[in-house]
């Protein structure tokens, strides 16, 4: 099977990994062409220049970029990915992107029968090392079924969530807990820092009680605690992600107070702490509010 992976990025490189090695024939294109060079050498993947050159002769094409947007933006001109796609390919998006731009982008590709999946995942760089991402998938289920083998390959539960869009909104919900988990859990260890409780004792506690979650069980313990911060989603990206959540809502009519105001407060962190922070970085402006660090 000819795959193409687009967007070799701190998700994308460990999830294309997977697809190097026989059954599959890899292609790979990156915007900083270097990225895809060094993924090339290290792979065995077939290095190609332009967006049509990755969609030619391609059974398969996977994108993976910050946003819809971008994804959207490789369709078109001489280099973009129509000027390459045969009929009858199958297009998988695997950006956390939002329901309307990928339902548009579905639209555009089935003019040219070409079956479009929306399929973000979520596990984090380690999930995507260790081939056990969660997909969220919004698509027909036939066309699931033909991208099956290729999720496979990276992701350890694949489920199918409802016509295209629906993996992107499923996603942006998922993206909105984590935001407000980050957000709630960095006032409150901030504040018993301030008070003088251990910081590293209160997230024993809560992580044996009711308030427990994958922000304290494992973000904040392997990474406010230690002071380590390692680079691996990024803040602006997350900022991204519940916006999105925020303007499904909106869009179904359904109030949602809670999951704006944690958008609107991502997006001052993401202007404060810059377009290379890390999501849990989000945590060091509460810190600078407050005039106090999460010790001990
Ligand atoms: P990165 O910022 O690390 O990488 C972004 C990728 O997109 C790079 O390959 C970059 O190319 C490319 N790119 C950026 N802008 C453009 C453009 N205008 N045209 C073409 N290519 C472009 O992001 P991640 O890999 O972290 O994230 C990718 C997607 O996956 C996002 O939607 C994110 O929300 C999602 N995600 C990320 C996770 C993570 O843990 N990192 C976890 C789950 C989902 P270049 O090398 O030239 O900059």
């Amino acid at each position: 099977m000819n795959v193409s992976f687009l967007g070799l990025g701190a998700i994308g490189t460990p999830m294309a990994r997977h697809l190097a090695p026989p059954p599959f024939s890899l292609s790979v294109w990156n915007r900083t062409a270097e990225r895809a060079r060094a993924f090339g050498a290290e792979t065995g993947a077939r290095v190609v220049t332009s967006p049509a050159d990755a969609a030619r002769g391609a059974d398969v094409v996977i994108t993976c970029l910050p946003t819809s947007r971008e994804v959207e933006s490789l369709l078109d001109g001489d280099d973009g990915l129509l000027a390459g796609l045969s009929d009858h390919a199958l297009f998988i998006d695997c950006t956390s992107g939002d329901p309307t731009t990928s339902r548009r982008i579905a639209g555009r590709l089935s003019e040219r029968s070409v079956a479009f999946m929306d399929a973000p995942v979520s596990g984090g760089v380690s999930g995507a090392q260790q081939g056990t991402l969660t997909v969220m998938c919004g698509a027909e289920p036939a066309t699931l079924e033909r991208a099956r083998p290729v999720l496979e390959a990276f992701g350890k539960k694949i489920v199918l969530c409802g016509p295209v869009g629906a993996g992107d909104a499923v996603k942006a919900v998922n993206q909105a807990l984590l935001g407000i988990h980050i957000w709630a859990l960095s006032e409150g260890l901030v504040a018993l820092s301030k008070a003088g409780v251990s910081a590293s004792l209160a997230l024993d506690v809560i992580n044996a009680s009711s308030g427990r979650s994958n922000v304290s069980q494992n973000l904040f313990t392997e990474r406010v605690i230690t002071r380590a911060f390692p680079r691996t989603f990024k803040l602006a990206l997350l900022e991204k992600d519940v916006t999105i959540a925020a303007e499904f809502a909106r869009e179904n009519r359904v109030p949602a107070p809670l999951t704006q105001t944690v958008a609107d407060l991502l997006r001052v962190a993401r202007r404060e702490l810059g377009e290379e922070a890390d999501h849990v970085e989000t945590v060091k402006l509460i810190e600078s509010w407050a005039g106090c660090e999460v010790s001990g």
